[in-house]
């Protein structure tokens, strides 16, 4: 039997519509689709009526058991000859753990192609009025990991050259961190007038948005709740929401 194919797919930030035009085709042609728990499952609904759907964020095991079973059932189905679709929130390659499973792919010399997706970090600032960059301030902007935490010995950020040298940080990952992303930056030089803003559900009708200072935020995003998934974004750029925040402005998209 022909060797199938894998497409490593970035499923957008959250709005189904996000997804690319070829991200879309690898959905329906797929005969076998694994999802993760940020890929949004309405995407589904554009998959063939007899293809296998497979929910990776339900599947037994711990988390690095989970991950070399998602490797196994994409080398097994590939190998039975199917199409195969690895649907992921946001884009494959950022916080994804897409290059592992492209490297087990391609290990196993079967097929398989990366189709980019929009990250969260940029596009849930984006939907809050937020521009990642803007002439006026920001020339610089990282994606970092908000999971490290000093006291379990994995905070492994370079923390002083994050706090003066990069103008807008987005944290993936950093909610349940907060308290510990503000402090790390404070002491490392950041102005504690900072703005951050915490996106959660970007891109969604679920879409909510809190805004304060490195000083501030903790805090704030206590009284709100905001929980994961949320994008923590620091920098000046915060500043131009006020004038453009036209995705929670829309009516339509206030949850009532
Ligand atoms: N590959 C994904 C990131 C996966 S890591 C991407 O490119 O977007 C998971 C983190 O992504 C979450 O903890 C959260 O910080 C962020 N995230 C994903 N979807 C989000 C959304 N709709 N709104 C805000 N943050 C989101």
């Amino acid at each position: 039997m022909t060797v199938g194919k894998v497409y490593l797919v970035g499923a957008g930030p959250g709005d189904p519509k996000l997804i690319t035009v070829y991200g879309m085709e690898c959905i329906q042609e797929a005969d076998v689709i694994l999802y993760d728990r940020l890929a949004n499952e309405q995407l589904l609904n554009y998959a063939k009526k007899d293809a296998e759907l497979i929910f990776c964020g339900k599947l037994p095991g711990k988390h690095g058991v989970i991950q070399d079973r998602i490797h196994e059932l994409l080398v097994e189905k590939a190998l039975q000859g199917k199409v195969v679709t690895r649907l992921k929130g946001g884009d494959p390659f950022v916080f994804g753990r897409g290059a592992e499973e492209a490297e087990v792919l391609a290990t196993q010399g079967i097929p398989y192609e990366v189709v980019p997706g929009i990250t969260s970090g940029i596009a849930a600032p984006a939907y809050a009025g937020i521009p990642v960059t803007h002439r006026d301030h920001a020339t610089s902007f990282a994606i970092v990991t908000g999971h490290g935490r000093e006291e379990k010995g994995k905070d492994y950020l370079n923390w002083s050259a994050l706090a003066q040298g990069i103008d807008t940080i987005a944290f993936y990952m950093g909610v349940g961190n907060l308290p510990h992303i503000c402090k790390q930056l404070m002491d490392h030089g950041r102005d504690k007038h900072t703005p951050v803003a915490l996106v959660q559900w970007g891109t969604t009708k679920y879409q909510r948005t809190v805004t304060g200072t490195l000083a501030t935020i903790e805090e704030i995003a206590k009284k709100a709740e905001i929980a994961h998934p949320a994008i923590v974004l620091v920098g000046e750029v915060v500043t131009i929401r006020e004038k453009i925040k036209w995705f929670e402005e829309r009516a339509e998209n206030i949850l009532l």
